[in-house]
């Protein structure tokens, strides 16, 4: 999706960097269709949703990262598990 849209530095179709230029986002037209409040307003939507996504695959990254990780979390939790046992039948 980053390399989709204008290259307008308004833009919200392209991720930041490279070169930009400043007359305006060309992606929605200038067409009788929309108003210029109603483009506006979409390039906000299409931003927030690109805000929203972005965050949405940051923490499913971390939810990934914490599932490969439950295996060694298990193993450990029955170890201790097991020590604990061990120590409470010496006590008996
Ligand atoms: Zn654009």
């Amino acid at each position: 999706m980053s390399n989709r849209g204008c290259s307008d530095s308004s833009c919200p179709f392209r991720s930041h960097g490279g070169m930009r230029t400043n007359g305006g986002c060309r992606c929605f037209g200038k067409g009788a269709t929309m108003t210029p409040d109603e483009r506006s307003q979409l390039r906000a939507w299409v931003h927030e949703m690109r805000v929203e996504r972005d965050a949405a695959v940051a923490k499913l990254g971390r939810v990934i990262a914490t599932l490969r990780d439950a295996p060694n979390a298990l193993r450990m939790t029955q170890e201790l598990l097991t020590d604990i046992s061990s120590i409470l039948r010496d006590k008996t």
